[in-house]
Order: structure tokens, then C-alpha cells, then sequence
């Protein structure tokens, strides 16, 4: 058979669908519900694509070829009707990609990760999680007033997870060991001048440091740390604390060149000449020298792009007191990492780069009537209280108590949930097509290493056909009738039973977060 897919003219054997046409040929098709192989239900409908012919929407997962057949793929018109698809999916999709205390850490920082670490004594790689969004935990373990725990679903129930000690913890417990970081990345052979030795600046060179660049902070103080040192008294940030955490950068290759004032001469001829980049990470007393060089000030500071920290000027980037005024440490240390992040993409491609906003799926209050459900992942355990009081912090035995009261409200298919994926490229809107009334959560977590949660199931049979082609005894099978039908194991067995060997197979080919790994 011969057909058309996008003017491509493909010899098609009888039999295909219109997807695995397609596929032979290079042209790939957004799917969900399909893999090659396994029996399927198109549900999703973000297959679709249009038979030219007879003027008509087809989902190409299970349409076959036809001769002479003419097929698009890709229209704005196809991009709206696959958009629709996804919201419509998405309007009784009750689960959340992030936890709300992560959705509402200034620095993105993966909370429940990291406690799943902390309860499995995995400190050393719950600090290395830590590290990727936030380069001062220790400092922070002291000083952040934890907007995340305000945000704790734990805190509907009893008391917020204790979040902010558990993140100092980590950074602690690495001292003591007396690690340090080592940068395994080659070095690029850039340099860049940060001004500013605040939580921004210090911030923005451990970050840039990891990237391979050579990182040189300049201060018109003797010592660094900035408001970290000037505003905040020992009685709430230790002292060794500071200096321990500067030292981490120091000994990553930071050079510090301390009681150094930036004037006109000092910023043209060594800033601007010798460094590839410039980071302003300080207060306002360099301001006036950078509007001499065009960077526009107003009554805020100096005007940078709110997604990538770049200034007019290419190659100079502003974060932390400069860029907003009376901020939260926690913001400083988050803008100095995205500043860093972007001057690194510049440095690389010549373009300063903001971080990507995904899809965020988020079903809001958790109801009392679903605490059960969420307690199953929780120890009961009352919020652990640290015995040698607040500013000794958790023993590790505490701390492991503590984190083992978290619920993993994150969704642990975040990051290859194709709902998610697509929601994204689609641009789809969660809320368009929702209902009055969200359905209730369930959690069966009866399988030691599998969590099935219903409500994210889009039911597309994959793991029906699954367990039933791999001959498991009880399986997985739909069970009721029209809207209100759903996967689940039949005969009211357990989920241990039904996945006795298919446990893999199923939590791979699932396309959103209804099965999944409880480890992740
Ligand atoms: S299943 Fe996908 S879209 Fe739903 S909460 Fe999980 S990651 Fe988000
Ligand atoms: S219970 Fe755990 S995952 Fe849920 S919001 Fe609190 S810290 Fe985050
Ligand atoms: S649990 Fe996953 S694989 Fe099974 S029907 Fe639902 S979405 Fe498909």
C-alpha cells in the first residue's frame, strides 16, 4: 500500500495502523495509551491526526492504513483538538507532579526525595540532592523561616514535617565526616566575576563552579558573607556555620578578593576586560558606577529579566538585594543558582537561559476524609522534637524518625509521566473542563515496592493487557461500567497478587504516575 503522512510518501503494509506507518518512516506521533505490542484501548486521543480524505480526526494508534490514504499530523487545528484531549483528561486527574512543599520552596528544593533519603539513613545522598537546588544548607538549616512548612499536607493532619531541620542535617552530618566537594566536571576555561559575598554571590559560584567555570567574588568587606554576617546574629547562625559553608566554595577554586571597592576604573578595566561574565550579587553601591556602563536603574535596583537575570548588557547578570529588595535568604541563595544557570548557558551559547516552567498538576486540600489514605505512607509519630533543643538540631536517629512522618505527596513519575510531558508541550490548561466535585484519593500501597493510585489512571488497559498476556493469576482488570469504571484488581484481591511477576513491566509501560515505584 502506498500513503501520504505529512507529504512523505510511505509504502505501508496492510495490516499497520496509521502510527506504526508513521513510525517507519521517521515521523513520530504524540501517544500515551499505546506501546508497540500490547493490546490497547485509545483513550488518550492524543493520537489523533487527520485523514485528509475523508476530512476527519482519527486516533492513529489503532485506525489501520489504507491505501492512497492522505494523513497530517501536525496543524494548529490537530495541536487544539490533542490540547483538548489532555485537559479533558486532566479534568478528573487528581494527583500532584510536585508536593505542595516543594511547589513552595523559593529554591524548587525536592522535599520529599530528600526525606525519603533521610529515613533510609542516606544522608550522604539526600545532602547531594539537597546541593542540586541548594547550594547553603547548612546556613539555611538555621536561618529559613521554611514557607515549606507551611505548606505541609502533614500540617493539615497534625504538624508540618520538620523540613528546614532535616535539610541541616544533611549539610551537618557531611562536616563532620569532613567531606569535600569534589567538581568532576572539566573545566571550560571561563571566568567570571561575581560581586557580592551574600547568599546570592556565594550561591551563584557554587553553581558556576560546578559548571567548570573559574569564579572569582569580590566584596568591599573584610570577610564574606554579606547580610548572612552583617544582619543576622551568631545566636541564630553560628559563626563556624558561615565560615564552614564559605570554606565548601573556597575549596571548590572560589577566589575571594575581600576589602575590594568597585569604582569606575576598577569595574571597566578588570571587570569588564578580564572576566567572560559578571554576576552583581550585592547592595547598592555599585549602582551608580553600572548606570554609567547602561544598565537601566530604577527605584528597585538595577532592571534585569525576571527569567534569565540578564542585564541590557550581555554577559552581566543581577540577583539576590540589588535585583528586589527585603527578600528571604532562601530567595537570594534560589536567584544566585538561576543567575549562575543562565550565565552558564551564556557562556556556553552566547544566549543567557531562564529555568523551564513544567506542568504542574495539583488537586489542593487534602479532605479529612482521605487522611487514612495518606497516612499509609506515613509513620503516625508525633512531629519529632529535636532533644538538645532547636539550635542543636536532630540526631541522626531524630532526624530519620522525622522524615519517615512524610506522606511522598509528590508524584513519583514526575519526571517521565507522559501526561505530564504533554501537558507541557501542549500548554494545557488543568482547570478548563473540571467539575464541581474532584474525586476522592485512594492509595493501595499493599505491594511492597508498587504504589497504584486510581485517580491518576487515564485507563488506557496498558497493564491490563500486561498481566493477562504474562498469565499473572489475578492480574489487573477493568471493574465497573461507563464513567465509572476503573482499573483495579479483581476479586477483591491484594496488588501483591496481582503483580507477582509483572511488577516492572507494568510500572514501565503505566503512562502517568498511577503506577509507580515507592522508592523514587
Ligand atoms: S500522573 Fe503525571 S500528571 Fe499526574 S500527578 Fe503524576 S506526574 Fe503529574
Ligand atoms: S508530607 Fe512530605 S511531601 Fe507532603 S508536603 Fe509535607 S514534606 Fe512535602
Ligand atoms: S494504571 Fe496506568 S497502565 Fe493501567 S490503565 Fe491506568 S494509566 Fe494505563
Amino acid at each position: 500500500m502506498k500513503i501520504t503522512i505529512d507529504h512523505h510518501r510511505i509504502e505501508a503494509k496492510e495490516g499497520m495502523t496509521v502510527m506504526e506507518a508513521a513510525a517507519a518512516a521517521g515521523i513520530v506521533i504524540p501517544a500515551m495509551c499505546h506501546i508497540a505490542g500490547v493490546h490497547n484501548h485509545p483513550s488518550c486521543m492524543v493520537c489523533l491526526v487527520k485523514d485528509i480524505g475523508r476530512n476527519q480526526f482519527i486516533p492513529s494508534c489503532s485506525c489501520l492504513v489504507e491505501d492512497e490514504m492522505l494523513i497530517q499530523t501536525h496543524s494548529p487545528e490537530i495541536r487544539e483538538l490533542r490540547r483538548e484531549a489532555l485537559e479533558l483528561l486532566l479534568s478528573d486527574h487528581v494527583g500532584d507532579c510536585e508536593a505542595p512543599c516543594q511547589r513552595s520552596c523559593p529554591a524548587h528544593m525536592d522535599i520529599p526525595r530528600m526525606n525519603r533519603l533521610i529515613a533510609q539513613n542516606r544522608l550522604q545522598e539526600a545532602l547531594d540532592l539537597v546541593r542540586e537546588e541548594i547550594a547553603l544548607p547548612w546556613i539555611l538549616g538555621y536561618i529559613c523561616p521554611a514557607p515549606c512548612e507551611k505548606a505541609c499536607r502533614r500540617g493539615t493532619i497534625d504538624l508540618p514535617v520538620s523540613v528546614c531541620l532535616l535539610k541541616r542535617i544533611t549539610a551537618e552530618d557531611d562536616s563532620r565526616r569532613g567531606n569535600n566537594l569534589l567538581i568532576k566536571v572539566p573545566r571550560t576555561g571561563k571566568r567570571v566575576a561575581i560581586i557580592g559575598t551574600g547568599p546570592a554571590g556565594l550561591s551563584a559560584a557554587f553553581y558556576l563552579l560546578r559548571s567548570g567555570h573559574g569564579c572569582t567574588l569580590f566584596d568591599q568587606h573584610s570577610d564574606p558573607g554579606g547580610m548572612l554576617r552583617s544582619h543576622i546574629p551568631e545566636e541564630r547562625l553560628p559563626r563556624h556555620v558561615l565560615d564552614a559553608e564559605i570554606d565548601v566554595i573556597r575549596n571548590m577554586g572560589a577566589e575571594f578578593r575581600m576589602s575590594a571597592r568597585i569604582d569606575d576604573r576598577r569595574f571597566e578595566e578588570t571587570l569588564l576586560h578580564d572576566f567572560n561574565a559578571l554576576i552583581l550579587a550585592t547592595g547598592n553601591e555599585e549602582q551608580k558606577i553600572l548606570h554609567d556602563f547602561g544598565l537601566i536603574l530604577d527605584e528597585e535596583g538595577i532592571r534585569v529579566s525576571r527569567t534569565t537575570f540578564g542585564a541590557t548588557h550581555p554577559g552581566i547578570f543581577a540577583c539576590g538585594t540589588p535585583a528586589s529588595k527585603n527578600q528571604m535568604a532562601v530567595r537570594s541563595v534560589a536567584q544566585g543558582k538561576n543567575a549562575a544557570r543562565s550565565a552558564d548557558h551564556f557562556l556556553r551559547t552566547g544566549k543567557p537561559h531562564g529555568p523551564l516552567k513544567k506542568f504542574n498538576s495539583s488537586f489542593g486540600i487534602l479532605r479529612e476524609t482521605e487522611f487514612e489514605t495518606y497516612l499509609v505512607e506515613g509513620s503516625r509519630d508525633k512531629r519529632t522534637e529535636p532533644a538538645g533543643g532547636l539550635r542543636s538540631g536532630f540526631t541522626i536517629g531524630e532526624a530519620i524518625r522525622e522524615a519517615a512522618r512524610c506522606m511522598h505527596c509528590d508524584c513519583r513519575r514526575q519526571e517521565d509521566c507522559k501526561l505530564r510531558n504533554y501537558a507541557g508541550e501542549y500548554q494545557a490548561h488543568q482547570k478548563r473542563f473540571i467539575g464541581p466535585e474532584r474525586k476522592m484519593i485512594t492509595k493501595v500501597s499493599g505491594h511492597p515496592m508498587v504504589v497504584y493510585e486510581s485517580e491518576k489512571c487515564i485507563k488506557c488497559g496498558l497493564c491490563v493487557a500486561i498481566t493477562s498476556r504474562e498469565k499473572e493469576p489475578i492480574g489487573l482488570s477493568y471493574i465497573g461500567r461507563g464513567f465509572d469504571v476503573r482499573i483495579n484488581v479483581p476479586l477483591k484481591g491484594s496488588i501483591l497478587e496481582a503483580l507477582t511477576r509483572t511488577a516492572e513491566k507494568v510500572v514501565q509501560s503505566c503512562p502517568t504516575g498511577a503506577l509507580a515505584w515507592k522508592s523514587k
